[in-house]
């Protein structure tokens, strides 16, 4: 059987390593880039060691990661590190990652401290799927009541905002439930720090490892190739069209984001395809800084601060210390945007200059010299807009057409995003097509 496998991300790289694992299935793998791993990939700090374009953890609830960690033998890749986050409100920096440093937190009354324990802890001692529950209310009705008004306008708003923009008013309480969820099960005991996880050489670790793989099995990886369009015939998946060349398949996966998979089928009607024109996306822009000197102790530093418009500062070496930047420090800086938007066009240099200076609200003593080369990345389709009655809208995987199958981020929800969820999407698909074929 010949499987077509559209995108070499984290899902289509996990689909097609499962896959090839199979006797009679031929695996080919078209990316568009030169370079595998989408989201997850990496790029050569100053021509030289590879560094993620956006910072990766891993969280220790994340089962199907870990599990292909093993199954690859990368174990002795994996390196486990407690981390610091911080936050900076009101023109100071406070530690923020542990119910001592919330206890310390002067901006909460005690009874705002003992609302925000509560809150966590309650989430954290429910069942996973407790979030449907919350499918239908909105994060910023729901958050105040379980978190305190205090704590919602320091801590939760300014991260909704940052992450959704203009739609963060209309965001379900799911996603916030289930990504407290996941980060609180990072930290084992009351009083610890989290723990969060890595691979020596980052995430593009194991996309190497399952390439390698893909190919012994006899796989085909093909890069630098567009996927135009998905023909079929009677209802029935049978050629993939790439740059101008035409591949026969039995089985075709996408696994690229769902608003580009429509411009691949731009002529099929059906309600499946309508209901996926229903969903958003939002853009990521994000600065890499390689620094001379530290920013801060965090790993995590969430902004609370109408003046700076960032999701966070992330320095990856307080996690990952990538002894290859000899004793150097990488800073990402996030900011979520509609690709449309103004921001997310303006020239690389405008971008790190702004950046630079809310860098020296938040620590005075940064200065342009700490900086030895700075990267601007961006990606259009980086987080699903998963507004109340967002599951409602959710793709299947298999799709109506006889032999084509989506994976897509919005089937993750109410979890946001995440390199285990890819793979575990990845093994989804897998064990669909294998159930398919056993009852033909
Ligand atoms: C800023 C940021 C931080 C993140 N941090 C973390 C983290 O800390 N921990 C974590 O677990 N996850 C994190 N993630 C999420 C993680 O990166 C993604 O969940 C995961 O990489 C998605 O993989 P994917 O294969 O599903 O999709 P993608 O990575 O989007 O892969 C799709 C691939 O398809 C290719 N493609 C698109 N169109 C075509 C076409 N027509 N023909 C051929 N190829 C095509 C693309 O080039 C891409 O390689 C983060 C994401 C972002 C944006």
């Amino acid at each position: 059987m010949k499987v077509g496998i559209i995108g070499g991300g984290i899902a289509g790289l996990s689909v097609g390593y499962y896959l090839s694992m199979q006797r009679d299935i031929e695996v080919t793998i078209f990316e568009k880039k030169s370079i595998l791993g989408g989201l997850a990939s990496s790029f050569k700090i100053d021509g030289d060691n590879l560094i993620e374009r956006y910072y990766h953890f891993i969280c220790s609830p994340d089962n199907d990661y870990l599990n292909l960690i093993d199954a690859l033998g990368l174990q002795n890749y994996l390196n486990w590190k407690k981390t610091k986050m911080g936050l900076f409100y009101n023109n100071k920096l406070y530690p923020f990652g542990t119910p001592i440093d919330l206890l310390k937190f002067s901006q909460f009354t005690f009874l705002d401290k003992i609302k925000f324990g509560l809150g966590v802890f309650k989430i954290k001692s429910k069942d996973k799927n407790a979030w449907k529950d919350f499918e239908n209310t909105l994060a910023c009705q729901w958050l105040p009541h379980q978190f305190g008004q205090k704590a919602y306008e320091i801590v939760h708003k300014p991260l909704l905002e940052e992450k959704f923009g203009s739609f963060s008013d209309s965001i379900s309480a799911a996603w916030m439930w289930a990504r407290i969820h996941r980060l609180g099960k990072s930290r084992t005991k009351i009083l610890q720090l989290e723990k969060l996880g890595y691979l020596f050489g980052g995430t593009n670790t194991i996309i190497e490892k399952l390439a390698q793989n893909i190919l012994q099995n006899g796989g085909k990886i093909i890069k630098d190739v567009e996927c135009k369009k998905i023909l079929l015939e009677n209802n029935k998946v049978k050629e993939i069209i790439c740059d101008g060349i035409t591949y026969n398949y039995d089985i075709v996966i996408s696994t690229i984001p769902s608003p580009l998979f429509l411009n691949l089928v731009n002529d099929y009607t059906h309600p499946y395809f309508d209901k996926l024109k229903k969903i958003d996306s939002i853009g990521v822009m994000c600065v890499c800084m390689r620094l001379v000197k530290s920013f801060s102790k965090n790993f995590w530093l969430n902004i609370s601060d109408s003046k700076i418009p960032l999701a966070g500062i992330i320095e990856y070496t307080n996690l990952n210390p990538c002894p290859f930047l000899n004793g150097d420090t990488i800073v990402y800086i996030p900011q979520y945007l509609p690709a449309n938007s103004e921001e997310y066009s303006l020239p690389d240099d405008k971008i790190i200059e702004e950046y630079i200076g809310y860098l020296k609200i938040i620590n005075p003593e940064f200065n342009k010299n700490w900086i030895k080369s700075s990267y601007v990345f961006r990606d259009e389709y980086a987080q699903p807009i998963c507004e109340v009655g967002f599951t409602q809208y959710i793709p299947e995987i298999k799709t109506p057409i006889e032999g084509l199958y989506l994976t897509d981020s919005y089937q993750l929800h109410p979890d946001d995003r995440a390199v285990s969820y890819s793979i575990g999407l990845g093994k989804q698909v897998t064990k669909l097509i294998l159930a398919h074929q056993e009852h033909k």
